[in-house]
């Protein structure tokens, strides 16, 4: 049958993806479908119930300064937050919730049923509507036919889904979600590049068979951290402990003399396999020299004894699964209870995709997530937020918008995925984006909101919080700009006491919180009135402290943007040019660009090789 009313946007999955690019194209005002296998597993968390974390928490954020929902749903599903490499710089600090698995789905289906302009659909997608080149809307695997303008396709690990213990095999999305074969089967017969990648889990365990008092102990932070810049501590449910285990000689003597009855080593799986986050055989295979590797025990909430061991990842046979997990100090009498698996799946190569996630060859129909070879939550809802976004501008017949890389990681990761395309699946880190210190987490809101307010993503509630963030953090800067400490002044004195050096001169208050020894907390209160907002005064601390490094990464921006123009002699050997990549000087000497702009949009040529040529034609004159 045909469903009678149209859709300005449909979206397929209701997983991280799918529920950003959902809910951004219903608060943009397009009337939206979100068509699902279940609406019992919208937002749920296939693998370790966990967001954030290094590279990670800075596209969390970015989704949550263009409005989107999941560091919402980890402030109010989150049961443990630090934040990590909280000693180091601001640019890599990352903050990291453990979530409650089933807190953080509820508050992501709460947002998705209380949505304007949403509405919900539980049936699986079989095909799409395709007209010509362009799709036109959706068919279940009943038979019901949605019309849309443009449609979202975000079903993750499911298309051509296979599931593997040890020498078993069987077809499914994740463990007991089917898979999706008759979609997958008609997308491979579109235009598009398809391959297989594979991803795994561990075993999860009942926490009442562990031994805690021979495990290391890891809190939280105090005071908690929060994710989103709306977020409050108190959203927060009650707080929890993980903890660290280490797998031993004895573990990995098991793992070695079974590896021929794991499908990874066997060559049964032949997707390739996350880099960064290995199986444990991986791990133990590949850094033989190795004694023991860390297991973090994780509680997957706080109403369920089930806990996650974050790096014994596996497919081994259950059996192996078994005695591995025994041989650990503290879980030598632990109940599995659900194996751990690796997943075989179809992803479409990026490189067939537009910045917009729009594909190049099916108009209006955008990829968002794992379907396009990344891994992990955030990597998808980031996507998922830009293809909603995107969808919903084209069903509104504007223009295209994403970041450009130098304004957001998720700039960094299309620009990455649409030029480079991926071998195996794609995850965020700090190193990915050149221009780090001006993309670091706490600043992500000052990045973006103005710019989501415009495109319709941000509501009044966030708009008027941000705005007003925004006056006090300018406020308070001019404020210590124009305060002046003079030397014999009882605040020097309390200066000098801190720092043990002597004001020769008079100093403004900013001057002195450039200082590496003086925090906000030092210097705000020796004239007037410090501001009470922690997150205000953050940002002034950073600014002032970090200010001649952001200046100088911005004037690498406008530099690079000035010489676009700049001609590339066409006799240049780019082998002789130090610096550039074996591929990106291929590449080079293959198209010889003709202007430094037209190197800049080879596919594969980054920021930082236009950089590099630029310092070289400086070198050559
Ligand atoms: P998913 O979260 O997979 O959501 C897809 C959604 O689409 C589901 O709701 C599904 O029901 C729906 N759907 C699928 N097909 C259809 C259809 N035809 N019609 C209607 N609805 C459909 N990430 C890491 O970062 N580290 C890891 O170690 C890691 N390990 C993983 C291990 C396993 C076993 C799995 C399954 C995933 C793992 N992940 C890991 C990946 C992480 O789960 C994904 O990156 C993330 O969930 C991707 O989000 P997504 O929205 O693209 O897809």
């Amino acid at each position: 049958m045909e469903y009678p009313d149209r859709f300005d946007v449909i979206v397929i999955g209701g997983g991280h993806a799918g529920t950003e690019a959902a809910l951004a194209s219903a608060r943009m005002g397009c009337q939206t479908l979100l068509l699902t296998h279940n609406i019992e597993t919208l937002g749920q968390m296939s693998c370790n119930p966990a967001i954030g974390g290094i590279g990670k928490s800075h596209l969390v954020k970015e989704i949550d300064a263009l409005g989107g929902a999941m560091a919402s749903a980890t402030d109010l599903g989150g049961i443990q937050f630090r934040v990590l490499n909280a000693r180091k710089g601001p640019a890599v600090r990352a903050t990291r919730a453990q979530a409650d698995r089933v807190r953080y789905k509820a508050a992501i289906r709460g947002m998705l049923e209380n949505q304007p302009n949403l509405t919900l659909f539980q049936q699986a997608a079989g095909d799409l509507i395709v007209d010509g080149d362009t799709v036109r809307g959706v068919v279940t695997e009943t038979g019901i036919r949605f019309r849309g303008e443009t449609v979202v396709l975000a079903t993750g690990t499911f298309l051509g889904g296979v599931i593997h213990i040890g020498l078993d095999r069987s077809r499914g999305g994740r463990a007991g979600d089917p898979p999706s074969n008759a979609l997958a089967e008609r997308l491979r017969a579109l235009p598009f590049r398809v391959d297989r990648l594979k991803t795994g889990t561990p075993p999860r365990l009942d926490a009442r068979s562990l031994d805690f008092s021979v495990l290391e102990e890891q809190p939280g932070d105090t005071p908690t951290p929060v994710m989103s810049f709306m977020g409050r501590r108190d959203q927060h449910p009650r707080q929890v402990s993980c903890h660290i285990a280490h797998t031993n000689e004895r573990s990995h003597e098991i793992i070695l003399a079974n590896l021929d009855r794991s499908p990874m080593h066997s060559g049964v799986i032949e997707g390739v396999g996350p880099r960064y986050c290995p199986s444990i055989e991986d791990k133990v295979h590949r850094f033989a020299d190795k004694a023991s590797h860390q297991v973090f025990i994780e509680p997957e909430g706080l109403d369920t004894h089930e806990l996650y061991p974050n790096g014994i990842s596996t497919s081994l046979p259950f059996d192996v699964q078994l005695q591995v997990v025994r041989s650990i100090a503290g879980l030598e009498n632990a109940h599995i209870t659900r194996p751990g698996y690796a997943i075989e799946y179809d992803f479409f190569d990026p490189r067939d995709l537009r910045h917009s996630l729009e594909t190049k060859f099916i108009h209006n129909l955008f990829f968002a997530g794992q379907i396009n070879g990344t891994t992990g939550y955030e990597e998808a809802g980031a996507q998922g937020l830009l293809a909603g976004l995107n969808a919903a501008r084209r069903a509104k017949g504007l223009e295209a918008w994403w970041p450009r890389r130098d304004e957001a990681y998720l700039g960094v990761l299309v620009d990455d995925l649409i030029t480079l395309g991926t071998k195996e699946p794609y995850r965020m880190f700090t190193s990915r984006a050149e221009y780090r210190l001006l993309l670091r987490e706490d600043n992500a809101d000052l990045r973006l909101t103005e710019t989501g307010r415009e495109l319709g993503l941000v509501d009044d509630a966030r708009w008027a919080a941000f705005a007003t963030k925004r006056e006090a953090i300018e406020r308070e800067s001019a404020r210590l700009r124009a305060s002046w400490v003079q030397p014999g002044s009882a605040a020097a004195e309390a200066v000098e006491a801190r720092t043990g050096k002597a004001l020769a001169r008079e100093y403004s208050l900013l001057d002195l919180l450039k200082r590496p020894e003086l925090g906000y907390g030092d210097v705000a209160g020796l004239a007037g009135q410090p501001v009470s907002d922690a997150a205000v005064a953050e940002q002034v601390q950073i600014q002032a402290k970090y200010q001649g490094y952001i200046d100088r990464q911005q004037d690498e921006i406008d530099r690079l943007k000035r010489h676009e123009a700049t001609p590339l002699p066409t006799d240049l050997d780019y082998d002789r040019v130090e610096g550039l990549s074996h591929e990106i000087r291929q590449k080079l000497a293959a198209a010889r660009p003709e202007t430094l702009a037209q190197a800049s949009r080879i596919s594969g040529v980054t920021p930082a090789a236009v950089s590099i040529l630029l310092i070289h034609l400086k070198k050559r004159r």
